[in-house]
């Protein structure tokens, strides 16, 4: 892919953009100085929160220094906090430690033009589908005069400002909270930002005072089959069998609940609860997730994770990510593609081959799995 071929994709696009209601006038403005972006298409193989181990991206996520930005920040905001919080029904914790991994509260709110960013995924990614109904949607947002083109600037994958919102998430919840007449989630004050993420997570279901989840200890013997997104269960169940939280306190009840390993069956488990998915709706990588509710808990004052992590195993780098997925989908395991992220139907992929091996089911992509596949056959 070159620029040329990026001013052919651009060309044919203007159509679909007519078609999907964007101006001449606004398309002029806004696709005439559009550059292909290699910079795009490197950061998009190196996702940190795909192809870190879980425990180096949580050092990093949740370091002292970012838990003592938050709690600075829930001080310095603690007004417009309450009043979103009343407002929307979402914990500040949650915004604040979603702002906090987005834009490290605002000081890196990204600098590359959306538009470029949008238009080079459309034209390259095998989701690009996804993206160009993203910048259909960024296109909305230059026609409606929330802010010019030239403003409209984000992170690699298009996302934008303090809490990195979506194009699309951005035309259908993002909230003019300080009533000045604009949505502005992209200049320095913080206030439209926060509520419409607030917005965005009261939108999918945010229960109030609700946990994320809670780390928790397993009872010897426990069935790893029962880890995963398909088993869910109330907590007196997981209490019956032997679950407990880790540290001295009781096991809390927000709700059905999952047994989440994001270590493997050596690592710190999770009882999670509805509002982890909810967080879902903004990334649903395990490790993201996760360390938005821990830092969450920490900037209010909880405790780190009890658990030592299996800084021994070596996680498995992108290229051998789907090196297994082609080994487990051939060896009859499907894993609904292969594209090197190690998803929930990768998990659930492993988990049954490891059963059918008689290894400890945790779906934990360890570089020691791969010895157990055939390795890949060649395309005929
Ligand atoms: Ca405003």
């Amino acid at each position: 892919m070159t620029q040329d071929t990026l001013q052919d994709w651009l060309s044919a696009f203007r159509h679909r953009a007519v078609a999907a209601g964007i101006s001449a006038d606004t398309l002029g403005l806004a696709l005439t100085s559009v550059g292909f972006r290699d910079d795009v298409l490197e950061k998009e193989r190196n996702q940190a929160e795909f192809t870190r181990r879980i425990w180096d991206y949580l050092d990093r996520a949740v370091s002292n220094e970012r838990i003592a930005a938050g709690r600075t920040a829930l001080q310095t905001h603690r007004d417009l906090l309450d009043r979103i919080e009343t407002h929307y029904g979402v914990d500040r914790q949650i915004v604040v430690a979603i702002w906090g991994l987005e834009s490290n509260f605002g000081a890196v709110r990204g600098d590359v033009p959306t538009i470029a960013a949008l238009a080079t995924l459309a034209a390259t990614n095998r989701r690009g589908a996804y993206f160009e109904s993203e910048l259909i949607a960024a296109l909305r947002i230059v026609q409606a005069g929330d802010v010019a083109a030239s403003g409209l600037k984000g992170s690699w994958a298009g996302a934008m400002g303090h809490t990195q919102f979506m194009p699309s998430n951005y035309l259908t919840l993002a909230v003019d909270f300080d009533g000045d007449g604009r949505r502005d989630i992209w200049g320095n004050d913080p206030t439209d930002a926060l509520a419409s993420t607030a917005a965005y997570l009261a939108k999918w279901g945010w229960q109030k005072k609700q946990a994320w989840g809670v780390e928790i200890v397993l009872p010897q013997g426990f069935d790893y089959g029962l880890a995963g997104d398909k088993v869910q269960k109330p907590v007196a169940e997981w209490q019956a069998l032997g679950v407990i939280r880790a540290g001295s306190e009781a096991l809390p009840d927000h709700g059905p609940a999952w047994v989440l390993l994001p270590g493997g069956a050596r690592g710190a488990a999770f009882l999670i609860c509805p509002n982890f998915h909810v967080i879902e709706h903004y990334n649903r990588a395990d490790a993201y997730v996760l360390a938005v509710g821990h830092l969450g808990d920490r900037i209010m004052g909880g405790g780190p994770i009890l658990t030592p992590w299996p800084c021994d195993l070596r996680a498995l780098t992108r290229d051998e990510g789907i090196d297994l997925q082609h080994r487990l989908t051939q060896a009859g395991f499907d894993t609904g593609g292969a594209d090197g992220r190690i998803g929930p139907r990768t998990q659930n992929a492993l988990r049954a081959f490891q059963t059918s091996l008689g290894l400890v089911p945790d779906g934990f992509a360890s570089a020691e799995i791969l010895s157990h596949l055939p390795a890949k056959r060649d395309q005929a």
